[in-house]
């Protein structure tokens, strides 16, 4: 008699998808697998950068733009956080339409308390999740003035203890407002990461941390934002600019234009 083998069903990865998850994470997470996926395909083949191309790759964008600047705008760290908890899923530009306003009457979390919720949602309600996101800022300006005396925490433990405030915030904040060697992983950071073979990863977390881990100290504080900008004006989504792009001898994309 033949023998009978069953397959067992692949594990569960998760529980994330709940009936709770809003679409436009699940959105983002799909966005992320695919990438991730294409990712790893490519990673077969990619040679791993050396040290002197990451050098070199860096120095380039050194040259380039040495002192490279975020574009969202703040007054202050306060400011900073409350901006990049608004820019979820959202644009920088459209970010700083609202926030430009909303700072000029509230720029510290007492202000922003005193102007209430409501108020805050009626500020920024072309960001989409608004209604979230301004509870989220009463909350956290709350959270800052009973727990850290109204000042923004330092450590990454602190700032993601912050309603609406997770891991990438963190980042953010600690290399922003204190100049600390962090590398926040957003969407452009993801694919950059992925496609130069710089540091491939399925998860935002899997690229920040090889990124961390190969290059050099001496570009970490700007390395965030010469990613960002990299990956938002030349290496685009749909078509990459891979012609004038300044590291295109060394990018491992498979299916870079030159
Ligand atoms: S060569 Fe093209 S794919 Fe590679 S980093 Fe430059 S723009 Fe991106």
């Amino acid at each position: 008699m033949p023998k009978i083998t069953r397959r067992l069903p692949p594990k569960e990865k998760s529980t994330s998808k709940s009936k709770s998850t809003p679409k436009s994470k699940i959105d983002a997470a799909k966005r992320v697998k695919k990438a991730g996926n294409a990712a790893a395909k490519s990673k077969v083949s990619a040679k791993p950068w050396t040290p002197a191309e990451v050098h070199e790759a860096f120095s380039r964008f050194r040259k380039a733009n040495p002192e490279p600047k975020g574009e969202l705008e703040h007054l202050n760290p306060y400011t900073l956080l409350v901006a990049v908890v608004l820019s979820a899923q959202a644009t920088d530009a459209g970010v700083n339409k609202a926030t430009r306003a909303l700072f000029e009457v509230a720029d510290t979390p007492q202000k922003m308390l005193a102007l209430g919720e409501d108020r805050v949602r009626d500020y920024i309600k072309t960001i989409g999740l608004y209604r979230n996101k301004a509870k989220n800022v009463i909350a956290l300006s709350e959270k800052l003035i009973a727990e850290f005396g109204g000042e923004v925490p330092r450590t990454r433990a602190e700032l993601e203890s912050l309603p609406g405030a997770g891991r990438k915030t963190a980042n953010v904040v600690l290399n922003m407002a204190f100049g600390e060697h962090t590398m926040a992983v957003d969407t452009h950071v993801f694919r950059v990461g992925n496609r130069t073979g710089l540091a491939p990863g399925k998860t935002p977390l899997e690229v920040e941390l090889g990124l961390e881990r190969v290059i050099p100290s001496e570009f970490m504080l700007h390395a965030h934002h010469w990613l960002i900008l990299h990956g938002r004006y030349i290496c685009l989504a749909r078509k990459p600019r891979c012609d004038v792009c300044l590291i295109n001898d060394l990018c491992r994309w498979p299916e870079k234009t030159v």
